[in-house]
């Protein structure tokens, strides 16, 4: 006879999930290191990290239920795509890259649907009432450490969980209950081994020597989260990333091996838009254009200034002389003054034969002193 705990796992691989697993909603085996991580403040502007709230709930994820008794822990699959952009791109439509689940649907919504799909056949198994909580990607839990505790496989140097029949090219998900489940094992291993591909290839040297990152220099970070001015040593490292950073996925060897048998369980997020955008054609987007776009996209939560911010600095690593008009009506015309300061900093990346002659006029014409000294800045390390 196939147990309840057989039966919800049948249940979830139906509705398109890659795993699920089943453990206890106590603390976290790498609760102690995140407290850690959190002293050395790679948090970036991320200061949510830092609250008391989420402190206590990372660390008693029980509590978030009142009395909660298990955890099913899910991934879900999505295609990996940024690896089959053409190497080089057309130098007069030069190209951005937006990392792999962006070009999906939005999966929180696809998630939490599948989810509440699942906890209403668990409900008509058991025949009684089932107090829950369903978190997709939530501050609230740790959830790649309970994916661990679970079972469902390891956290990689590149601090991504990474189960060994799928890669780590998957989105997690949480649901706290109240039911009695027999719970899976904890994964025993760390099948990194020697293996230093992720930290070789990571474009800004972000990860550190104890399976994470400094936050605050992943390029995931700052064209998603951060919404200032991207420090000046990193903008040259974030190349043609436009939304999110999938090198350190691409290179690691358990993607390649899982990839043949991952193919097929993708049907949770579809796919809404194609790899490669066109940085000339798309920085033409206003607000309301951009909404529309993305509207089934996570690509929403760059914002639109934050994700013009980063089309530029695309086009500063582009090497394009294509994208010179752009930048320069950028810096003269554009009233923001975030998008103008980056905007000199591409320019000078572009350097056009006349960039001395575009900086005095925009020098003549920018009042803010933040834009000012940028290109004060630019124009020093030109001559
Ligand atoms: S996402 Fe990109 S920047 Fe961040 S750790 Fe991976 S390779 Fe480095
Ligand atoms: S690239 Fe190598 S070291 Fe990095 S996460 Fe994958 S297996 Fe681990």
């Amino acid at each position: 006879m196939r147990t309840i705990e057989n039966k919800i796992k049948a249940e979830a691989d139906r509705l398109g999930f890659s795993f699920l697993h089943i453990t206890h909603s106590g603390q976290t085996p790498h609760y102690p290191a995140y407290l850690r991580w959190l002293a050395d403040r790679h948090t970036g502007e991320m200061g949510y990290l830092l609250s008391e709230r989420v402190k206590h709930s990372r660390g008693e994820p029980a509590d978030l239920l009142g009395k909660a008794r298990s955890i099913l822990v899910f991934g879900a699959r999505y295609t990996p795509l940024t690896q089959t952009l053409p190497p080089k791109h057309n130098q007069q439509r030069p190209l951005g890259q937006i990392a792999s689940y962006a070009l999906h649907a939005d999966y929180h919504t696809a998630l939490k649907q599948a989810a509440k799909q699942l906890m209403s056949y668990i409900v008509q198994e058991m025949g009684k009432e089932v107090q829950y909580r369903i978190f997709v990607d939530s501050s609230a839990l740790l959830e790649k450490d309970t994916a661990f505790m679970a079972g469902a496989g390891w956290i990689g140097k590149n601090s991504l969980l990474i189960t060994p029949e799928t890669g780590s090219f998957q989105v997690l998900g949480c649901i706290l209950t109240d039911l009695d489940l027999i719970l899976d094992k904890p994964f025993s291993k760390d099948l990194c081994g020697s293996c230093q591909k992720c930290k070789q290839i990571c474009p800004t040297a972000c990860i550190t020597e104890n399976h994470n990152l400094r936050a605050e220099e992943c390029i995931a970070y700052l064209t998603i989260e951060y919404k200032g001015v991207i420090p000046r040593e990193l903008r040259s490292k974030i190349g043609s990333w436009i939304f999110g950073c999938d090198a350190c996925q691409n290179v690691c060897p358990w993607n390649h091996k899982s990839q043949a048998q991952a193919e097929n369980n993708t049907n949770l997020l579809p796919l809404v838009l194609t790899p490669g955008v066109d940085l000339l054609a798309e920085i033409e987007l206003d607000e309301l254009a951009f909404r529309e776009k993305y509207a089934a996209s996570p690509i929403l939560r760059a914002t639109h200034i934050g994700f013009q911010r980063n089309l530029i600095v695309a086009m500063g690593n582009s090497g394009s002389s294509a994208c010179l008009p752009s930048v320069n009506s950028v810096l003269e015309e554009n009233p923001n003054w975030l998008l103008r300061l980056h905007a000199a900093w591409a320019l000078a990346a572009l350097h056009p034969p006349d960039l001395s002659q575009k900086f005095e006029k925009a020098l003549s014409i920018e009042e803010d002193e933040r834009v000012r000294e940028e290109i004060r800045l630019s124009l020093s390390e030109c001559v």
